[in-house]
C-alpha cells in the first residue's frame, strides 16, 4: 500500500551507504522504489509529485537492526519472558516493532523470538498490510540443550523461558522442523553459554558439533538462515565449520577462530550485540545492579575482550552488523541506534563505515543485497531524513526527535510536513 503520488525529496544531503562522500541531490520515490537520485538540483521531472524540502537534512537508508528482539519486553531475566501469556506477548511485540520503526529502524533481523509464533505472526501481519511496520525476518525461539543458555528448569521445577530445549540429533531435527513448519526465517541456536548463567558461562560450549550440524542441515534444506549465540572461541569454530550464517557475539574468539572467520568471510555475518555489555558496564546503577555483581561475573573483561575482537573483525574485513540485544530492562527498545556510535568509539570504525554496517550490510543480512540498504535508483524506498549531518555526528540518530522522516517500503511513517507523528494515530494503515 504505497503512497499514490510520487514523493520528491528536494535538496537533501545524501548519505547513500556505498562509502561515497555525502552529496546534495533531489530524490524521487515512486511506489515503493527510489526512482531517481539527481545530483543536479531542480532538474527532476516529477509531475504531480508531493514535495518534501530536505534542506539541512541528511537523507539516508533506513536502519537495519541486525540483532533485534521485538519479543523482549523490558524484563531483567530470561525466565520472566516465559511467564508472559501469548496474547499479551503478541501485543507487546507489535508495539516494540513500532518503537523501533519510530527510531528509524525500517528492517528488523530477529535474533530470536521469545515464543515460537510471535515473530512469525507479527511479520505476516506487516507483510499483509494489516499495520505499518518494519520489514522483518522472523526468528525461532533460542534452541538450546539441557543446561544451556535458556534452560531455566530445575530438577524439582518446570519453568518456561525463551528457549526450546532439544538434546541430541533426533530431538534437534524434530524441533528445527517444527520451527520450519511454523514459518520462521531464522533458526536460532545457543551454542555457547553466557556469563549470567551459573551453570553455563560464556566460555562453555554445551552444544555438540552434531547438534549444530543437524540444525544447519534442516534450516538450509528449507532455505532458511542459521543464527547462533556464540561467545566462546570453541563455539565460533563449531559454527564456522557447520556453516552457521550469522554468528553473534564471538567476543572470546582466539586467533584460530578469527582466521576461520576471515577465510570464510563471504559466508558469514557477525554481530557483537555490544549494547548489552555497554549498558551493563555504564548504566547498571539505573536498574539497581551493583558494580560488584558485574565484576564477579567478569563483565568488565567481556567488555574489553569484545573491543579487541571487533577491532580485529573490522581490520580483517569481516561483515559486522549492528544490534545490541535491546529489550531487557537495562537495554530498553528504542536505544538501538546507540550501537552505531559504539562501533566508532570502541571498535575503530569511521562514522561512514559504522553507518554502512547499520544500513547496507544489514540489508545484505536481511537477504536484500542489491535491493535495499542504499540510496540508489531502483532500490526499495526505506529512507530516513535526519536533521543535521549524520556523518559528522552519528549520535544524532539516537534521538528520534532528530529523525524528521521515516519511510518504509515507500510509505511515510513519519512525515516532516505534519506535526502529528503517526505513532499518535490509530493502529491501522491508511
Ligand atoms: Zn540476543
Amino acid at each position: 500500500m504505497a503512497q499514490t503520488r510520487p514523493i520528491l525529496i528536494g535538496n537533501a544531503r545524501v548519505f547513500d551507504a556505498t562509502g561515497a562522500e555525502p552529496f546534495p541531490a533531489d530524490v524521487l520515490v515512486e511506489g515503493n522504489r527510489i526512482r531517481a537520485v539527481a545530483r543536479d538540483l531542480n532538474t527532476l521531472e516529477a509531475i504531480g509529485a508531493d514535495a518534501i524540502d530536505a534542506t539541512g537534512m541528511t537523507l539516508m537508508p533506513g536502519l537495519v537492526e541486525g540483532h533485534s528482539h521485538p519479543t523482549f519486553t523490558g524484563v531483567s531475566e530470561p525466565a520472566q519472558l516465559g511467564e508472559i501469556p501469548p496474547e499479551e506477548h503478541l501485543l507487546m511485540t507489535i508495539k516494540n516493532t513500532r518503537v523501533m520503526l519510530d527510531h528509524g529502524f525500517t528492517s528488523l533481523f530477529e535474533a530470536a523470538s521469545a515464543k515460537l509464533r510471535l515473530g512469525v505472526v507479527t511479520r505476516n501481519a506487516i507483510n499483509a498490510g494489516d499495520f505499518i511496520g518494519p520489514r522483518m525476518r522472523a526468528a525461532s525461539p533460542e534452541i538450546t540443550t539441557t543446561a544451556g543458555l535458556g534452560d531455566e528448569r530445575r530438577a524439582h521445577l518446570y519453568r518456561e523461558s525463551f528457549a526450546l530445549i532439544a538434546d541430541g540429533v533426533d530431538e534437534r531435527r524434530k524441533v528445527a522442523r517444527l520451527c520450519m513448519r511454523e514459518g520462521v526465517d531464522n533458526l536460532k541456536i545457543n551454542v555457547s553459554g553466557d556469563d549470567f548463567v551459573t551453570h553455563a558461562k560464556a566460555s562453555i560450549t554445551p552444544m555438540s558439533r552434531a547438534e549444530i550440524a543437524t540444525a544447519v542441515e534442516v534450516g538450509h534444506d528449507f532455505g532458511k538462515m542459521l543464527v547462533a549465540h556464540s561467545r566462546s572461541a570453541e563455539s565460533v569454530k563449531r559454527c564456522v565449520e557447520a556453516g552457521v550464517d550469522c554468528i553473534y557475539h564471538c567476543d572470546q574468539s582466539d586467533e584460530e577462530a578469527l582466521d576461520m572467520l576471515e577465510r570464510n568471510k563471504h559466508r558469514h555475518y557477525v554481530g557483537p550485540a555490544f549494547g548489552l555489555l555497554y549498558n551493563l558496564m555504564y548504566e547498571h546503577e539505573k536498574i539497581g545492579i551493583a558494580k560488584q555483581w558485574l565484576l564477579d561475573r567478569g563483565f568488565d573483561r567481556a567488555f574489553d575482550v569484545s573491543c579487541r575482537t571487533y577491532h580485529e573483525m573490522r581490520r580483517r574485513g569481516i561483515r559486522v552488523v549492528i544490534g545490541g540485544d535491546y529489550g531487557f530492562a537495562f537495554t530498553p527498545q528504542g536505544q538501538n541506534a546507540r550501537d552505531i556510535h559504539h562501533f566508532v568509539r570502541f571498535f575503530g570504525y569511521s562514522p561512514s563505515e559504522a553507518l554502512q554496517c547499520a544500513t547496507r550490510v544489514g540489508a545484505d543480512l536481511m537477504g536484500l543485497k542489491g535491493e535495499c540498504g542504499e540510496v540508489r535508483e531502483g532500490f526499495l524506498a526505506d529512507l530516513l531524513l535526519v536533521r543535521g549531518d549524520v556523518v559528522a555526528d552519528v549520535s544524532l540518530l539516537q534521538d528520534k526527535a532528530n529523525i524528521a522522516m521515516v519511510m518504509t517500503d515507500g510509505r511515510l511513517w513519519r512525515d516532516p510536513r505534519r506535526d502529528v507523528a503517526r505513532e499518535a494515530l490509530p493502529l491501522a494503515a491508511e
